[in-house]
């Protein structure tokens, strides 16, 4: 695998309008959907008129950039805009859970094609669910071929493969490989990222809006954006609050091998192995009978209400505009609202000013956030100029 290869995920950051590259000006169009005239460009860019006709041209021969036909016409030749050619292009969003991957087909403006939920078991060899859910890819692009693929995994990740995954639900994995073997049998270039830190990515509305992505299903986990920017942390492990240690699990022993982890009470798993709630299989059947069975209603409002003490601790520490909540566990109204209600009485009340605590869709939102974060690694101007400079040699 070579190093242009690998994907790194973006900054959400806005463009730089002054930057000259070539990169630099596909990332101005991709910034406006409606694109800019060559006149437009000229102005925002302060470029030579002769430098900006010559990055047009490298990114016209790519396949980049197109000329679109005015809407309305005027008398005479009005100007044409000239727009990031994002038609045809299509992105994999690979969402790898413990039971389930939702695999998603998607066109650049986010439009979901086709969607397929395979049943896995994250605990078999990472061989078998890369194979299973390579195949299962294979199938729904039906001969196309993707720009790239972003694959969201229920783990810390760390962009640069140093963090260990020993004490994870996916501790004998090894990424590099994962990645080594997807762009392979693929053949495009693959992002891999958390799966709720995906989820926040797909959440985001406004361009520095400050948010927080919660999913609750099997685990449990948060993704989170600052001013537009997704956070990673030093080592890819940021909202990774399922081991943040809570007095209402003490003396029960969490799956991290810890005792007194949020997700030994606030997390699907917790609920499975609740001995209150005996009888359900799966997961599913056990949500699914929230509405019948006061055992579980009470056991899920407990469940919201122990993830709201600790989420009040991130609401006064970010100060977020949103709190989006998603998961199979997490979307049950009755586990939102205890939740919301321990946010409310436990975060000070600046803090709360005009914040949102919503049901998030993770299944879509984490395909959605995938596919922006393999957008903005795939054009993000040094790598285009890479492209560029690859294909004038
Ligand atoms: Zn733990």
């Amino acid at each position: 695998m070579t190093q242009q290869r690998t994907l790194v995920g973006g900054s959400g950051q806005p463009p730089v309008g002054l930057a000259t590259s070539a990169g630099h000006v596909l990332q101005l169009l991709r910034s406006n959907a409606a694109g800019y005239s060559r006149a437009e460009l000229l102005d925002i860019t302060g470029m030579a008129r002769s430098t900006l006709y010559e990055r047009l041209d490298a990114l016209f021969a790519a396949g980049l950039v197109y000329e679109s036909t005015p809407i309305h016409a005027q008398r005479g030749r009005p100007p044409r805009a000239l727009r990031f050619d994002d038609r045809n292009k299509l992105v994999l969003g690979i969402d790898i859970g413990h039971t389930h991957a939702g695999i998603h087909l998607l066109s650049l403006s986010r439009e979901i094609e086709a969607s397929a939920l395979l049943p896995i078991d994250i605990v078999q060899s990472q061989e078998d669910v890369a194979g299973q859910v390579i195949k299962e890819s294979l199938r729904l692009l039906d001969g196309r071929q993707p720009v790239g693929a972003g694959v969201g995994l229920p783990a810390p990740v760390d962009p640069l493969h140093r963090l260990g995954l020993e004490r994870t639900v996916l501790a004998h994995w090894d990424l590099q490989r994962l990645q080594e073997v997807m762009e392979s049998r693929l053949d495009c270039p693959v992002l891999l990222e958390n799966d709720v830190r995906s989820m926040a990515v797909g959440e985001v509305r406004e361009p520095l809006e400050s948010l927080v992505a919660v999913k609750v299903s099997t685990g449990v986990g948060s993704g989170i954006i600052v001013g537009g920017a997704l956070v990673r942390g030093a080592h890819g492990a940021a909202g990774d609050i399922g081991h943040v240690r809570v007095p209402e699990a003490a003396g029960r022993r969490c799956r991290c091998g810890r005792d007194g982890c949020l997700a030994a009470v606030a997390s699907g798993r917790a609920l499975l192995a609740d001995p209150k709630l005996s009888g359900y299989g799966t997961l599913r059947q056990l949500v699914d009978a929230c509405g019948s069975d006061p055992a579980v209603r009470s056991a899920v409002a407990e469940a919201g209400r122990v993830l709201g003490r600790a989420l009040a601790a991130t609401v006064g520490t970010l100060n977020p505009g949103r709190i989006a909540i998603g998961g199979l566990v997490g979307v049950l109204p009755d586990f939102l609202r205890a939740c919301r209600r321990q946010i409310l009485d436990d975060a000070f009340e600046p803090s709360l000013v005009d914040l949102e605590i919503v049901p998030a869709d993770s299944r879509t939102a984490t395909a959605i956030g995938l596919c922006r974060l393999v957008e903005e690694s795939l054009y993000a101007p040094e790598r285009v100029e890479q492209l560029l400079v690859q294909r004038a040699g």
